[in-house]
C-alpha cells in the first residue's frame, strides 16, 4: 500500500503535515506532495478535510512469480558445533506454522554433525539441511548468506525463519537481500493467514506503542526473525525420525578471515536469557545502591539480576541487565519486578515469563495488569522481609524445626 494526494482535491490547508510522523508530507506549489520519507503507516488518511488523501495497492515487483514456493524453514544457529536453544523455540513456531499450511518444516543447520541434526528432528523438524564444512567452524557472514541463499533458491521454501541474535541479525538480512525479499525483524508472533498463505509478522512499532502486521504479500520466501526466548519450544519426540540431507560448501569463500574468538570480560552471572529467576529493578529503587538489595535477593533464589532502561539510562547498573524492547527479552519461570511500572517498552521483554511478581507502592502501576502476584508497597520495607522469611524457611528445612 501507499497513499496518494490527489490535487484537484488538496486545498494546501496542512492540516495532514502534522498528522505525519515522518515529516513525510510537504507543500509544494500550494498542495500537499508526499515525500520518500512516508512509511505508508496511513496516520494521515482520514485527517483531510477535502477527502484528497487515498491509499493505493502497489503492484507486486514486475515479473516476480510467487507461485510454487512450499515448505517451511528454520535457520538452526549452532555455537561451537551445539545447536543454539533459540533453533529449538524456532521449531516450535516453525512446526505450528507448516502444520496450519499442511506442509513441511525444514531445518538448516552449518557447522555441526549428524547427531546435532537429529536433535533438530526431535524438536519437529521433518528434513534438515546440513553442512559440517569447516568454513562454518567460526560465524563468518559471506559462506553463510551464500549457502542459504542458493539453497532457498533451490528449494523455494515459503517461509525462512531465524533467531535475532547477533549472527542472525548479521547475516539474515543479507540473505534477504541477495533474494530480493522483505524480512521482518524481531518478531514477538508469527502466524498464517490461512486464505492467502502469507505469514502474518507481528512486532512491537513507534516505540513499543502499537503492535504492527507485516506481510510480504508480492514476494517470496517470507523472512523473518524472532529473539531467543520469545516463542516456546514445541514437543521434543525422542523417537522422531526424519530425512537429513548433506549440502555441499564447495566453492563458498569470504573476503574475512576470523583469526580467533575472545571472551567478553565481565561480569558472567548476567546471563538474562538463560536464567529461570530473575529479579529485576527500577526507578523505584531511587538510588543504585538499591541494586545490592535485588543482587541480595537474586542470590538467594538462585537468580539474575535485570533492571529496567530507567536505571541502565542513569548509569546505575550496565546494559547488559537492561530487559525490555530495547534490552533482553527474558522468559523466566519467575520474574520478580521491584519498583517497576510496567512501561509497554518493558513489558514486551517479559511479559512471557510463566509467574510475574510485582512490587510496586502505586497500586494503579501498569505492572499490576501482567502480574501473577502483586505487592503494594515501599519496596524497602518488603525485600528484606522477603529475603528475612527465605532465609528463616531455609534454616528450618536444615534444623527441621516448624
Ligand atoms: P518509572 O516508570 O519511573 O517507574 C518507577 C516505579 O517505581 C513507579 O511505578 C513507582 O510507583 C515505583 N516506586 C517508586 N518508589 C518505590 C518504592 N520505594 N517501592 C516500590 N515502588 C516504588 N524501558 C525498559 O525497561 N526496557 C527497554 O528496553 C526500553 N526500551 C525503550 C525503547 C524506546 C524506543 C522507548 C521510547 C522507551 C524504552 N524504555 C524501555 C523506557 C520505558 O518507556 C520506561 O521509561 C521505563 O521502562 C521506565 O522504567 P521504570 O519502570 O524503572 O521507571
Amino acid at each position: 500500500m501507499s497513499i496518494i494526494i490527489d490535487r484537484e482535491k488538496c486545498t494546501g490547508c496542512e492540516l495532514c503535515i502534522a498528522s505525519c510522523p515522518f515529516e513525510a508530507i510537504v507543500i509544494k506549489e500550494g498542495k500537499a506532495t508526499v515525500n520518500e520519507n512516508c512509511q505508508a503507516c496511513m496516520t494521515c488518511l482520514n485527517v483531510c478535510p477535502e477527502g484528497a488523501i487515498s491509499e493505493i495497492e502497489e503492484k507486486g515487483p514486475a515479473g516476480r512469480d510467487i507461485t510454487g514456493y512450499k515448505g517451511v524453514w528454520v535457520f538452526a544457529e549452532q555455537r561451537g558445533g551445539k545447536v543454539a536453544p533459540v533453533s529449538f523455540e524456532l521449531l516450535g513456531a516453525g512446526r505450528r506454522l507448516a502444520d496450519d499450511l499442511e506442509t513441511d518444516l525444514s531445518a538448516v543447520l552449518f557447522g555441526a554433525d549428524n547427531p546435532e541434526a537429529k536433535e533438530l528432528v526431535r524438536w519437529g523438524a521433518d528434513k534438515v539441511y546440513l553442512s559440517d564444512d569447516q568454513i562454518f567452524g567460526s560465524f563468518n557472514d559471506e559462506p553463510y548468506s551464500a549457502l542459504l541463499a542458493s539453497l532457498v533458491e533451490a528449494h523455494r521454501p515459503e517461509i525462512v525463519i531465524a533467531g535475532a541474535t547477533p549472527i542472525g541479525r548479521s547475516f539474515f538480512p543479507r540473505v534477504a537481500a541477495k533474494l530480493k525479499t522483505g524480512l521482518t525483524a524481531d518478531c514477538t508472533s508469527l502466524c498464517i493467514d490461512k486464505e492467502t498463505r502469507n505469514l502474518l509478522q507481528i512486532r512491537p512499532a513507534f516505540g513499543g506503542n502499537i503492535m504492527a502486521t507485516i506481510l510480504s504479500p508480492n514476494t517470496r520466501p517470507q523472512m523473518a526473525t524472532v529473539r531467543p526466548r520469545v516463542m516456546k519450544r514445541g514437543k521434543y519426540d525422542a523417537n522422531k525420525t526424519g530425512e537429513i540431507i548433506a549440502v555441499t560448501a564447495e566453492g563458498l569463500s569470504s573476503h574475512t578471515k576470523v583469526l580467533g574468538m575472545i571472551k567478553e570480560e565481565g561480569d558472567m552471572t548476567c546471563n538474562l536469557q538463560e536464567a529461570d529467576i530473575i529479579v529485576s529493578g527500577g526507578r523505584g529503587l531511587g538510588d543504585p545502591k538499591g541494586f545490592k538489595l535485588i543482587a541480595e535477593l537474586a542470590e538467594l533464589l538462585g537468580g539474575t539480576v535485570g533492571s529496567s532502561r530507567a536505571c541502565v539510562d542513569e548509569g546505575w547498573i550496565p546494559y547488559r541487565h537492561q530487559v525490555g524492547q530495547t534490552g533482553k527479552t527474558v522468559c523466566p519461570k519467575i520474574y520478580i519486578a521491584c519498583g517497576i511500572s510496567g512501561a509497554v517498552q518493558h513489558l514486551v521483554g517479559m511479559q512471557s515469563s510463566d509467574i510475574i511478581i510485582a512490587i510496586n507502592k502505586n497500586p494503579d502501576a501498569p505492572i499490576f495488569n501482567v502480574a501473577t502476584c502483586g505487592i503494594v508497597g515501599d519496596l524497602y520495607e518488603i525485600i528484606p522481609l522477603l529475603i528475612k522469611k527465605i532465609k528463616e524457611s531455609r534454616e528450618h528445612v536444615v534444623t527441621g524445626s516448624p
